[in-house]
């Protein structure tokens, strides 16, 4: 199954609509930081925020904040790398674990709940 897919379901912003407010209000779009100050190099989450503390530094004073982190977790192609929504790759893995594993809960609950329900004679 596309997990992607799976991830995107159920949530009723679209992603053009998330697109559009990170980029007209992302507080990154100005400032001195570089593009590599965006993308650290360690993999564990704690070394990855030292390295990425000025772009983290930013993004707490973003508006669209949420959004942008949605963006990642919907987008992971993109969103697997650098910083979004104040979190460095490693925390939105685990964001990402957590979010499919709930929601292969509700579907798995939804289908046997279908599964259980009587069914009509016509
Ligand atoms: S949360 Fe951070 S990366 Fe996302 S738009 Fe705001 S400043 Fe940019």
């Amino acid at each position: 199954m596309d997990l992607s897919a799976l991830i995107t379901r159920g949530f009723d912003t679209t992603d053009q609509a998330l697109w559009l407010a990170v980029v007209d209000q992302g507080a990154c779009s100005v400032g001195p930081l570089t593009p590599d100050d965006w993308y650290p190099e360690s993999a564990p989450a704690e070394a990855a925020r030292r390295e990425a503390a000025g772009a983290l530094s930013v993004c707490a004073a973003c508006p669209v904040r949420a959004e942008c982190l949605e963006l990642a977790l919907r987008n992971w192609t993109v969103g697997q790398h650098g910083v979004w929504g104040g979190t460095v790759p490693a925390e939105r893995e685990r964001l990402r674990t957590g979010r499919v594993a709930q929601l292969t809960r509700v579907l798995s609950r939804n289908r046997n709940a279908e599964l259980a329900a009587p069914r009509g004679t016509c």
